[in-house]
């Protein structure tokens, strides 16, 4: 196709047809359109955007880019939860087995970290073992004889969306609105899901920084998922503060595990249960919020979704003495370093986006789509706002590679503190739900 004329229409802010947003992804998947015009184009979305027309042709012209997952008919409904992405957000982990004793199928098609947000398939490479990138088929098998898989798009799924977002990065296009709802939801319809729960990230470490942004965001992506024929809710989530308290590959498996368990904090397990309730809601499997949350609980409580989390780790090539012989330990990484409270009171300010720079800078996370990763660094025991602590107290524990990383680590972490005298207002892990 000749791709001028709608670089040109969208810098004037004119609407394209869908048949033409299908030629312009169905020839750029083709490698017939050069990156210099789509680079260009994506400049004039940025600045024009796109109707909810546009949006949803462009979603479904990049679903369908690729393979589309599908599944023999069954009673349970497929299911997912995405995050936009925050600090210590490890919620997929334990959620994608509670969600199969539930009774649900959950394909969930997880990404990697960049930057200061961690992803879910770095923490899971983390297991000795684990095989995060499955081939179509077997995603499918896993998911019909397991009931939940969580692993990487195959590069048959969604190639438009890979090499788009390729593209994004690099032209400082990442943050605009419609293409980031086509990219996340091309790749949530692509799993022919029934059922999805949305957790969108609303702070200093979020993507979307303010509630407005998040409920811009939000807004978008439950009109257009479900017009799509997805039924979707968003949970408007904290990202001041990172949730749990570890951030880093394994040591968030490790707390994974323990929510597992019935133990690890409080915030984390407020989040799986929550996510887990809504879907019961949205699909039918449970009439009001309060069953649904006590049907939730009563499951993690049962102890089967820990069971099913080894059944799922297996499935994808872990190996599970290797792995129930790693979690006991302390820790794995070489130098562990306590930061200590300068003085007795009250947190007030735990700074998601500065606990996720000194991750990524012990190595845990990316600079670079090509930077490798360190597992076994990061930072737990964190100390949350509104707990008491006394001068000298843990603040946190940092897991580095050596000596000169730690100290690194705990003069940037120094700032992510603030401790007062008086104990700060209480913020809602969940702000909204929309
Ligand atoms: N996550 C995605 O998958 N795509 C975006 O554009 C942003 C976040």
């Amino acid at each position: 196709m000749n791709f001028l004329p709608l670089i040109e229409a969208k810098r004037e802010g004119h609407s394209l047809e869908p048949a033409q947003i299908n030629a312009f992804i169905a020839d750029y998947t083709a490698g017939e359109i050069p990156d210099y015009q789509v680079a260009a184009f994506l400049m004039a979305v940025y600045f024009r955007g796109l109707s909810t027309t546009e949006t949803k042709a462009l979603t479904l012209a990049m679903r369908d880019s690729g393979d589309v997952l599908r599944f023999p008919k069954d009673p349970r409904p497929l299911v997912d939860k995405h995050s936009t992405g925050g600090v210590g957000d490890k919620v997929s982990l334990p959620l994608a087995p509670l969600l199969a004793c539930l009774g649900f199928r959950v394909p969930m098609i997880s990404g990697r970290g960049l930057g200061i947000t961690g992803g879910t398939l770095d923490k899971l490479d983390s297991i000795p073992g684990f095989r995060s990138l499955p081939p179509t088929e077997r995603i499918v098998d896993i998911v019909q004889t397991v009931g939940c898989v969580i692993c990487g798009q195959t590069a048959r799924m969604v190639p438009a969306d890979k090499a788009l977002y390729a593209l994004r990065d690099a032209t400082a296009t990442v943050p605009s609105i419609p293409l980031i709802v086509a990219s996340i939801l091309s790749k949530k319809l692509a799993e022919s899901l029934e059922a999805l729960v949305l957790t969108v990230m609303c702070g200093v470490a979020a993507f979307m920084p303010t509630l407005e942004k998040a409920r811009e965001l939000a807004r978008a992506l439950v009109a257009l998922a479900n017009e799509a024929g997805v039924v979707t809710r968003a949970l408007l989530t904290n990202m001041h503060t990172p949730i749990g308290r570890s951030a880093g590959n394994w040591l968030e498996v490790k707390e994974s595990v323990q929510c597992l368990e019935g133990r690890g904090p409080d915030d984390l397990r407020e989040l799986v249960l929550a996510c887990a309730a809504h879907l019961l809601v949205q699909t039918g499997k449970a009439k009001t919020p309060d069953a649904a949350l006590k049907q939730a609980a009563d499951c993690l409580a049962s102890g089967k979704p820990l069971e099913k989390w080894n059944e799922m780790i297996v499935a994808q090539g872990a190996d599970l003495a290797a792995f129930h012989r790693k979690l006991p330990l302390d820790h794995t990484a070489p130098v562990v370093m306590e930061l200590k409270a300068p003085a007795s009171g009250f947190v007030s300010r735990c700074d998601a986006r500065i606990i996720g720079e000194a991750v990524r800078d012990l190595g845990g996370g990316r600079f670079t789509k090509e930077s490798s990763i360190n597992y076994d660094v990061g930072v737990d025991a964190i100390v949350k706002p509104g707990e008491a602590i006394q001068a000298g107290g843990v603040l946190a524990r940092i897991h580095a590679a050596d000596q000169a990383q730690a100290e690194a680590a705990s003069a940037l972490l120094e700032k992510a503190f603030d401790i007062t005298e008086p104990p700060p207002a209480a913020q809602p892990l969940i702000a909204e739900v929309m």
